[in-house]
């Protein structure tokens, strides 16, 4: 299989999160499915600070930055970051401090916005928060203020947007052997894993953990968010490769494996959508689960737009990954007042 155990890695969520069946979902939505069968891997459920896809990367981060020596982390995000949160909350359990370089990249100035959500969960955990105007270079911010820490004697990490690296990416790599061997203990073949992609670092290490297995890397497949899809595909390819190399397996990427789907990400990253807001509704009021309005809500409108297209095939088994981004939903009160 995929042996990671030469990396470190800092426990922070219970593993394997459950795979549920969605037969709320499949009740509500009846002969529109085209007879294909639902599942969510629910990684919005485990572990720290509300949960979500960041805890994963987290792990192996967090692992190689004590491995390291370091006292402190620094990331970077948007001012509503799921990854931000999730690190300040990884931060506090792990006892180093935490700097958060946040971008005002999402064109709001709301209250709702700016200080519910994940922003004052930042708070609660003990980051110290920046915050940027949004066409800042964040990460140039947080490598000058690495570096002043760094003369003052500090040990610093700092991890990249959305927790990317490749070193973060054997989370999810890690995350696609489990799944197969939940597969074979249900009994239940997936035709295909599906998830949101924001900074690609979840697709890319699906990717990365299915071909280091001998597996088909398209198996995975994501729905774009944040980038367009030539730079969401490109950066897919590139993680997916540079975690490869970092496993030591001899298997690579070309393009033509990258299973990447950019046409539900709406205007822009942040911005709402109808088939988000739809998703969203849908997913809480027939399984009484959470999607997110800025990554999952739009990832599931899209796979609910091609089921219902018949754009998968009737009879298989689909497993949407639950990333969490929880939080995000008290900062789009007004979007989703109905
Ligand atoms: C970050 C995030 C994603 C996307 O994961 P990437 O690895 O950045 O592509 C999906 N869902 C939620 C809730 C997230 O916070």
């Amino acid at each position: 299989m995929l042996d990671l155990a030469r990396f470190p890695r800092l426990p922070l969520l219970t593993l394997p999160t459950p795979i549920e069946p969605l037969d709320g979902l499949g009740r509500a939505l009846g002969d529109a499915l085209n007879g294909v069968r639902l599942y969510a891997k629910r990684d919005d459920v485990a572990g720290i600070g509300l949960g979500g896809n960041k805890l994963r990367k987290l792990e192996f981060l967090l692992g190689a930055a004590r491995a390291e020596g370091a006292d402190t982390v620094v990331t970077v995000g948007a001012l509503q970051s799921n990854h931000a949160r999730l690190t300040a909350a990884a931060a506090a359990r792990a006892g180093l401090a935490c700097e958060l370089f946040l971008t005002r990249s999402v064109p709001r100035q709301d209250p709702d916005y700016t200080g519910s959500g994940n922003r004052l969960l930042d708070d609660l955990f003990g980051a110290t928060v920046h915050e940027l105007p949004g066409d800042a270079d964040s990460l140039a911010h947080a490598e000058a203020r690495a570096a002043d820490l760094r003369g003052a004697g500090r040990g610093v990490y700092v991890f990249p947007s959305g927790g990317s690296s490749p070193t973060g990416c054997l989370g999810y790599a890690a995350c696609a052997a489990e799944i197969f061997s939940q597969s074979a203990d249900m009994d239940v073949a997936f035709a295909q894993i599906v998830t949101a992609n924001g900074s690609a670092g979840t697709h890319a290490g699906l990717a990365a953990g299915l071909a280091a297995m001998g597996r088909d890397p398209r198996l995975a497949k994501s729905y774009a968010v944040l980038a367009e899809e030539p730079r969401a595909r490109a950066e897919v390819l590139e993680k997916a490769n540079a975690t490869l190399a970092l496993i030591g397996a001899e298997a690579r990427l070309t393009e033509a494996d990258v299973n990447l789907d950019g046409a539900h990400r709406g205007p822009g990253y942040g911005i709402p959508t109808a088939g988000m807001l739809e998703a969203v509704r849908l997913m809480a009021r027939t399984e009484g689960k959470l999607l997110d309005p800025v990554y999952s809500g739009k990832a599931f409108s899209g796979l609910l737009h091609d089921v219902r297209a018949g754009r998968y095939p009737a009879g298989s088994a689909v497993l949407f990954v639950m990333t969490g981004g929880t939080p995000g939903l008290f900062a789009y009160k007004e979007a989703l007042a109905e």
